[in-house]
């Protein structure tokens, strides 16, 4: 794909960090391209830089080598035409689901009524309509990331950008989640990027996957998923979404033993062997 037909343009980038053991180099040299519409993930095992590409994504960290530009604009720190979702619980305990989505609109200075209005817009669209009075702490964990993701929507970016959102659901809320991502996508027509190692996930949501290795994090494939659309979660079942889950654990499969042995031999060194 010619880089012109991309709407996100991730070029070289190289991440290195000082670490009390000397420099590491955490992220080496990944280029990608992303197309208007697409959704695309990025899959690897823990540790091998995923976390540390969203945050040059979404313009959180700046001492790194590469360019990650958005509709030919280069970025260079926090940018609203991208849109992050964070692992962690990030709802506002003491705000309403609609004080939640309206937040980031307040800082735009829109007005009360058109925010409201936009809020509620977005929480329908994410299945929570009838939740709008109620707190965080009155929801499951599920229901909070779509809040979570809701609030990100309201301001339409032109990129959503994911680092595991599900990953502290249990695997059937995430599969059913997955399905609510996939049809707002479609709907929206919402250019996303999803971080995750979780190899189900990947497949039934992505048009193409990029597989990283481990340490340092580089580009080892992009996997195109030639399954039909709309796609539900039944699709996990299919035999060609077995042999996409196949394929791409045979990639992943090498890299996440090489990060098992670092950290095996990591705790060796510095607890000393078990009697
Ligand atoms: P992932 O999200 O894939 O689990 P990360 O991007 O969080 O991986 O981390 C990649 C590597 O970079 C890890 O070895 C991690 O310890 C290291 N790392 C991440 N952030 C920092 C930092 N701020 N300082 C030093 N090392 C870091
Ligand atoms: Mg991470």
């Amino acid at each position: 794909m010619a880089a012109t037909d991309a709407i996100l343009v991730a070029d070289k980038i190289v991440v290195r960090f000082e670490t009390a053991e000397g420099p590491i180099t955490a992220v080496d040299d990944v280029s990608f391209n992303v197309r208007p519409g697409e959704f695309f993930s990025l899959i690897g095992p823990s540790g091998c830089g995923k976390s540390t590409l969203f945050n040059v994504i979404g313009g959180l960290l700046s001492h790194h080598d590469g360019v990650v530009s958005v509709a030919g604009e280069t970025i260079n720190g926090p940018h609203q035409s991208i849109g992050m979702v964070f692992q962690e619980e990030s709802t506002f305990p003491w705000r309403t689901v609609t004080d939640n989505v309206a937040f980031p609109l307040e800082l735009t200075g829109m007005a009360r009524g058109k925010r409201i209005e936009r809020a509620r817009h977005f929480i329908k669209l994410v299945g929570l309509e009838g939740f709008e009075n109620r707190y965080p702490g009155e929801l499951s964990g599920g229901m909070r990331q779509r809040v979570s993701l809701a609030r990100t929507l309201a301001s339409e970016p032109k990129i959503l950008l994911m680092d595991e959102p599900f990953a502290a659901l249990d695997e059937q809320t995430r599969l059913l989640l997955g399905d609510k991502v996939l049809q707002i996508q479609q709907q929206l027509k919402q250019t996303t990027l999803l971080i995750t190692h979780n190899i189900t996930e990947a497949v039934q949501m992505s048009d193409r996957i990029l597989v990283m290795t481990y340490r340092p994090g580089k580009v080892k494939r992009i996997v195109d998923i030639d399954l039909p659309r709309p796609r539900s979660s039944e699709i996990v079942t299919s035999e060609a979404f077995g042999r996409y889950v196949a394929q791409i654990w045979n990639d992943l499969r090498e890299e996440a033993s090489r990060g098992m042995r670092d950290e095996e031999s990591h705790a060796l060194h510095h607890h000393g062997p078990s009697a």
